[in-house]
């Protein structure tokens, strides 16, 4: 391995080189031709199927969905909580978000948490591989379910890595019993009479978006029923049409710049924003990798303009009546089964509830508090991580994303999530569940949101616009609750980290 100052001193120009070839659309990536999509949405009903419309299903919400990519590290959550932790929606909750999960350098633990703190985790592939086989998606269910302690059941959503994916990668999801797929581009602006913003939709009748740029997809094909398609709504530059911006949108030069011009960002995603909500309210999504944003990864230095420009950006949009900062997963519940903002009550999705566990308890089950001094190390040279479930022997691979667990001599092996227990309540350790019946299961925390949506408003950081509002909690990063490192391994992890990063940029990528 090379010394650890000459690997720091490579950081920064492989970060620009993985700026650099960042995702991005150019130009509409379909068209209205290319499409040939027919649904007739007489036969074609909720919840079970949805035609591709620009047409909302329900009521007139606004979300906005907020979703990361790739390894899971202290380094990237702390990056998504520097936009999230601080915000509530409406109904008081800390809005969700949806991270796909790469696991080469994942640190399975932090997968744990967050999920236990009520995020999306879906599939992006074991080793971030594009257009990938079946083993790289599957392989990523058994890891995250054997080592992050995952239900299966709760990983329903899959984005390819660098957003490649074929009419096949779209089957073997299918197969694999997904209920969702996040890679396509909408990159028509909504105010295009040929717009592909469509809401989510499923493929009974085919894939409507990208039709001009994966094979043997549109025009009816591929048939999935009850598979659904959600596509990425871009932002859009002043050059309208022919200025899209899909992920990490902070990191291209907009139209008329010669540089990043945060300015100039800001101004075409509320432009974009705008023209959603004053329209048919399609989602806006913001497609991060965090890791760019990050201000504990050494080497990266992001533009503190820049991650004020996205808060502000989220502040702004929280000021319009009725918008949600949300995940894939809890949009798609609503469209499966759409309700008007009097009754988002009703919407199981849109509620926060907080694990019954005293704080007391030890238990290894995602809660830092319960779980500090239960996690096992597990010290692979390339890329250790801590899990509650058991090291495995070797690294979990694509031939064999399970292996047998490492049982120290004179110990005892930690038992798996079961199928009937809950990520918070089970106890690796004993290998009991420490809650099976329903009423002991969560408490809701979310604020009654008053008859016909009369607290709907926007301040969700608790500002003025709310009166209602609980107070904020003060922003605490998710990994300062008690999680910690034994002394020294932080800075082998970041060597580690940065050894992995150079020898795999090639394949690593950002997407
Ligand atoms: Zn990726």
């Amino acid at each position: 391995m090379l010394p650890r100052a000459l690997l720091l001193s490579l950081l920064p120009s492989l970060a620009l080189f993985a700026w650099a070839q960042d995702g991005s659309v150019t130009g509409a990536t379909s068209s209205a031709a290319a499409a040939g999509y027919s649904c007739d949405p007489t036969k074609c009903k909720l919840p079970t199927c949805n035609c591709a419309s620009t047409s909302p299903p329900g009521g007139l919400n606004g979300f906005v969905v907020f979703t990361a990519d790739d390894a899971v590290q202290s380094y990237t959550i702390d990056a998504v909580n520097q936009f999230l932790a601080h915000r509530q929606n409406p109904n008081g909750c800390v809005p969700r978000m949806t991270y796909y999960t790469s696991l080469n350098y994942t640190n399975y633990t932090l997968v744990t948490d967050w999920f236990v703190a009520g995020n999306e985790i879906a599939d992006h592939t074991m080793t971030h591989v594009g257009t990938p086989p079946a083993d790289e998606i599957n392989g990523n269910l058994i890891a995250l379910n054997a080592l992050a302690g995952i239900p299966l059941k709760s990983i329903i959503g899959f984005r390819a890595p660098f957003l490649e994916y074929s009419v096949d990668t779209l089957k073997l999801l299918y197969a694999a019993g997904f209920t969702y797929e996040s890679s396509s581009a909408s990159a028509i602006p909504v105010t295009d009479p040929g717009t592909d913003a469509f809401w989510p939709y499923t493929l009974d009748n085919g894939m409507a978006n990208d039709c001009l740029e994966v094979n043997n997809s549109c025009k009816g094909q591929p048939v999935l029923p009850g598979f659904w398609e959600f596509p990425m709504y871009a932002f859009f530059d002043s050059a309208g049409a022919a200025g899209p911006h899909l992920m990490d949108p902070w990191l291209d030069i907009a139209a008329g710049n010669t540089a990043i011009n945060d300015s100039a960002t800001l101004e075409y995603m509320k432009n974009t924003f705008t023209a959603h909500y004053n329209g048919n309210r399609q989602p806006i999504g913001l497609y991060t990798h965090p890791v760019h944003l990050s201000t504990t990864y050494p080497g990266v230095n992001p533009s503190n303009s820049t991650i004020n420009m996205i808060n502000e950006f989220l502040d702004w949009a929280q000021e319009q009546q009725d918008v949600w900062i949300v995940s894939n997963e809890q949009i798609l519940a609503w469209v499966q089964n759409p309700v008007p903002v009097s009754q988002l009550d009703t919407v199981t999705a849109l509620q926060c509830s907080t694990p019954q566990v005293p704080a007391t308890q030890k238990i290894c089950n995602g809660i830092p508090g319960n779980e500090n001094g239960l996690l096992e190390l597990c010290d692979f040279p390339d890329f250790p991580f801590f899990t509650c479930y058991g090291c495995p022997q070797v690294e979990p691979t694509v031939d064999e994303p399970n292996p047998p667990q490492n049982v120290p001599s004179g110990g005892q092996a930690r038992f798996r999530l079961p199928t009937n227990c809950s990520t918070p309540f089970w106890d690796p350790v004993a290998g009991n569940c420490i809650c099976s019946s329903s009423n002991c299961a969560f408490t809701d925390n979310a604020r009654p949101i008053g008859p016909n949506g009369a607290n709907l408003t926007g301040g969700g950081t608790g500002g003025s616009a709310a009166a209602s509002a609980s107070t904020t909690a003060a922003y605490v990063p998710f990994n300062g609750r008690g999680f910690a490192l034994p002394p020294g391994v932080w800075a082998a992890t970041g060597v580690a980290a940065v050894g992995a990063f150079v020898g795999m940029w090639g394949v690593w990528g950002f997407l």
